[in-house]
This record gives C-alpha cells, sequence and structure tokens, in this order.
C-alpha cells in the first residue's frame, strides 16, 4: 500500500514527501487505518525501529485540533531519550500543521523551562512518567482534556518501575480518552495496565 492509500491527510502527505518515506512499515499499515477510522484503543505488539512513532504519530497529528492550544495528546516514554526523539519525529511529522506545538517534558531538565513550553499552549506533550507527574501536582501540566493518550514502550516502563506514575497519570486523563499501547513484549504486568486502561482494544502485530 501507500500512504495516500492509508487516508493521511495533505499536510502529512507532503511532510512524509520531504522526509523520503516512500512504503508505509508493516506497523504502519497496519495501525493508521485503524485509529483513523474510529475511536478506538489500539495494543499493538512492535519492536523498536519499525516505523512506530509514526503509527501513532501521524493519526494523532490528524486528529488533533491545531486551532486550540489546549492539551489533547500525551505520548508516555520509557527515557529522556526516547522522549526528545519522539518529539523531534513528532516535529518532522507535523511540519506543515499549522499552528502545531510538541512540548518534550522529562527528567534531568529545567521544570521551569519546560512548564514555560507548555504554557504557550502544547497539544501534544511527549513525556518520561516521572516528570510528567511532578509538573501535573505542582499545577504546571493540564492533562484533563487528553483525547488521545500513547504508552510507547510498555514494556520498559514498567520494566523501570513507572507503573504508579503511569496508573496516576492516566487516573487523571478524561475516561472518554482514547490509548494507543505499544510494546515490544506482553508481559503480565503490561497486560494488566491495559486491562486496567483500555476498553475493548483492537490488537495489531508485526
Ligand atoms: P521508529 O521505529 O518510529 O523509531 O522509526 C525508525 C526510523 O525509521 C526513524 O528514523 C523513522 O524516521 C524511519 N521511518 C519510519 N517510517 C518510515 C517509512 N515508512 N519509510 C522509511 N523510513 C521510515
Amino acid at each position: 500500500s501507500t500512504f495516500q492509500d492509508l487516508g493521511l491527510n495533505d499536510e502529512l502527505l507532503q511532510a512524509i514527501t520531504d522526509l523520503g518515506f516512500v512504503t508505509p512499515s508493516e506497523v504502519q499499515s497496519k495501525a493508521i487505518p485503524i485509529l483513523l477510522a474510529s475511536e478506538t484503543d489500539l495494543v499493538a505488539l512492535a519492536q523498536t525501529g519499525t516505523g512506530k512513532t509514526a503509527a501513532f504519530g501521524f493519526p494523532m497529528l490528524q486528529k488533533i485540533d491545531f486551532d486550540s492550544r489546549t492539551t489533547q495528546g500525551l505520548i508516555l516514554s520509557p527515557t529522556r531519550e526516547l522522549c526528545l526523539q519522539i518529539t523531534n519525529e513528532m516535529k518532522a511529522y507535523g511540519k506543515y500543521c499549522k499552528g502545531l506545538n510538541v512540548v518534550a517534558v522529562y527528567g534531568g531538565s529545567s521544570i521551569t523551562d519546560q512548564a514555560r513550553e507548555v504554557k504557550r499552549g502544547a497539544q501534544i506533550i511527549v513525556a518520561t512518567p516521572g516528570r510528567i507527574k511532578d509538573m501535573i501536582s505542582r499545577g504546571l501540566v493540564d492533562i484533563s482534556k487528553i483525547q488521545y493518550s500513547v504508552l510507547d514502550e510498555a514494556d520498559e516502563m514498567l520494566n523501570m518501575g513507572f507503573k504508579e506514575d503511569i496508573t496516576d497519570i492516566l487516573s487523571n486523563t478524561p475516561e472518554d480518552k482514547n490509548t494507543w499501547l505499544f510494546s515490544a513484549t506482553m508481559p503480565k504486568e503490561v497486560a494488566t495496565i491495559a486491562k486496567k486502561f483500555m476498553k475493548n482494544p483492537q490488537e495489531i502485530t508485526v
């Protein structure tokens, strides 16, 4: 299939052309049509390096309202490196999405600077669990209007001991949001989180 076939809009297709992507990867071919066609939860078993950032990033960018400055999308990732990598990819994928503001929130860096960036109006926040939990409790981030949440590398996040933080964060987002969980493996802990926070998720494996 082609990116056109997947139902992506012109802003995203232009960015895809600029990036030189020609063919959707398997996880992209499977996830993007599902996420664009319906408001659904999703569990995707996919390794790193399979193009999964675009698999959740393109649909999120297509669904979010950039005329609003409300935070509508939340992407949780296990490490600062991955957080920054996802943020850069989202900015590249969304380069023609007028008004888009993606902000990275992670530990080991100034919370004041990150809070200032968020306050300017971030429709999408890419975060590590500990730092965003801290910012939520200090009233520096508002996740009460989140419509799409992504748990990226869910198995890694749980391995690193973020279960409580994730539970806390998701408990403070709207019930009717959609959650898209990506994980390389599906140990019991991941299945438990999926069961607790997801409603009839569609499932894909690559
Ligand atoms: P990811 O697994 O999301 O970290 O992506 C791995 C790398 O593949 C990143 O550098 C992406 O920019 C690149 N990539 C993602 N999707 C495609 C695609 N369909 N064609 C070519 N490169 C891609």
